[in-house]
């Protein structure tokens, strides 16, 4: 094991010449320059050394930690465990420790004991922060369990209208076509699901270049708003288009914005109210092009504001389900608009309806 603080020549270079071991300070900025935090003890467990990054991890100045007890800055049961126990053993010791006020901050630390003979002279610890990783790796489960939920849900609905036809609902005609009904509603949203899934798997896929895009603004948005009016009519929520008239052209594909819009403006018209109405207006503005969908409907709390744009996030569970959606719209409407270069926002509160805003650079 290398020992970092103490300077060593070889017994074989010449009395002039320079050390072979790199020098003190030259070590000495090297550690101070890591991204990863770098502490030293000695026997006593006393501090020699701390670099800035570990300083951000003790939540003090690294250079006020420098001859204290280790116990005595961290005030970390797990370290002082962990510390006790190389000491102990010998052996370098290895552990996942949570930091911060709310342990939210992650770190593998390594300690690795530095020997002078048979005796630990100094342990040095480096903290890896993890935090990323973890939550990452948190974030994939959560995704999975929600799928599968998401699958299983219409999936126990099909499979029950269809062992209520094999059981004899077949021979009865009204209640044949209700199940069947049934049947086809949750297959429809199983398949909506698995576009959603398909859509987000496809935007999720990391592109080292996206190849520019145009596509126009005022025929999308019309095209959109025209084929979405049967199911505002159904819903009583009447459309209204509003489009300035320099918009030409944003740095999007046609299938992009289309899938922009739509989800926008089916959401708009599945949280309305009956006689709602939902304004879509497009100007130009320093930034590019300003898509405002704005609704009449129901709204959305403050937190929940914050959150409708995760996956599977529904700010009324119930409700959310119950209409058909799958919960992936607006986080396929923040993916495929920050992959552009633009933005999405939402202003709103409950029961005054909501307004989407859409910022998109033009080509
Ligand atoms: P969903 O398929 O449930 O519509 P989205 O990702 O499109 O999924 O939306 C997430 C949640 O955000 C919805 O379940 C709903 O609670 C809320 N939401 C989205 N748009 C609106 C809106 N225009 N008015 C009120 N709530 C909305």
């Amino acid at each position: 094991m290398i020992n970092l603080f103490r300077r060593r020549a070889s017994p074989l270079a010449a009395p002039n010449a320079p050390p072979l071991c790199p020098p003190l300070d030259f070590m000495k900025d090297l550690v101070h320059s890591l991204t990863e935090g770098v502490v030293a003890v000695d026997g006593r467990k006393h501090i020699l050394l701390a670099n800035p990054a570990v300083g951000e991890i003790l939540n003090q100045p690294y250079s006020q930690a420098i001859g204290k007890p280790l116990w005595e800055v961290l005030r970390h049961r797990e370290m002082s465990d962990l510390l006790d126990r190389v000491f102990q053993s010998g052996q370098t010791e290895t552990k996942e420790i949570a930091f911060g006020s709310s342990n939210d901050r992650i770190f593998e630390v390594r300690m690795a004991p530095l020997k002078t003979g048979e005796k630990i002279s100094q342990v040095v610890a480096t903290f890896h922060d993890v935090t990323a990783l973890r939550r990452l790796e948190q974030g994939r489960r959560e995704f999975v369990a929600n799928v599968s939920h998401e699958l299983k849900t219409p999936l126990t609905a099909l499979s029950a209208a269809l062992e209520t036809l094999l059981d004899g609902a077949l021979d009865d005609p009204q209640h044949a076509r209700d199940f069947l009904i049934t049947a086809q509603e949750q297959t429809a949203r199983l398949q909506r699901l698995i576009e959603d899934l398909l859509a987000l798997s496809r935007l999720d896929r990391p592109q080292t270049f996206q190849p520019p895009a145009s596509c126009p603004v005022q025929e999308t948005c019309r095209r959109v708003v025209k084929a979405l009016t049967p199911l505002a009519q159904k819903s009583a929520v009447t459309l209204k288009l509003d489009l300035a008239s320099d918009l030409l052209s944003v740095a999007m594909t046609e299938d992009e914005l289309t899938q922009v819009l739509v989800n926008l403006l089916d959401n708009a018209i599945k949280f309305n109210r009956p006689d709602g109405r939902v304004d879509v207006r497009a100007r130009l503005d320093e930034f590019g092009v300003v898509i405002e969908i704005k609704d009449t409907g129901v709204g959305i709390s403050p937190e929940d504001q914050a959150r409708v744009f995760e996956r599977f996030y529904r700010a009324d569970k119930s409700r959310g389900s119950e209409r058909g959606g799958t919960g992936l719209g607006l986080a396929i409407v923040k993916h495929i608009v920050e992959n552009r270069g633009g933005t999405v926002a939402v202003t709103s509160g409950i029961g005054q309806g909501s307004v989407f805003l859409v910022r998109i650079p033009r080509p």
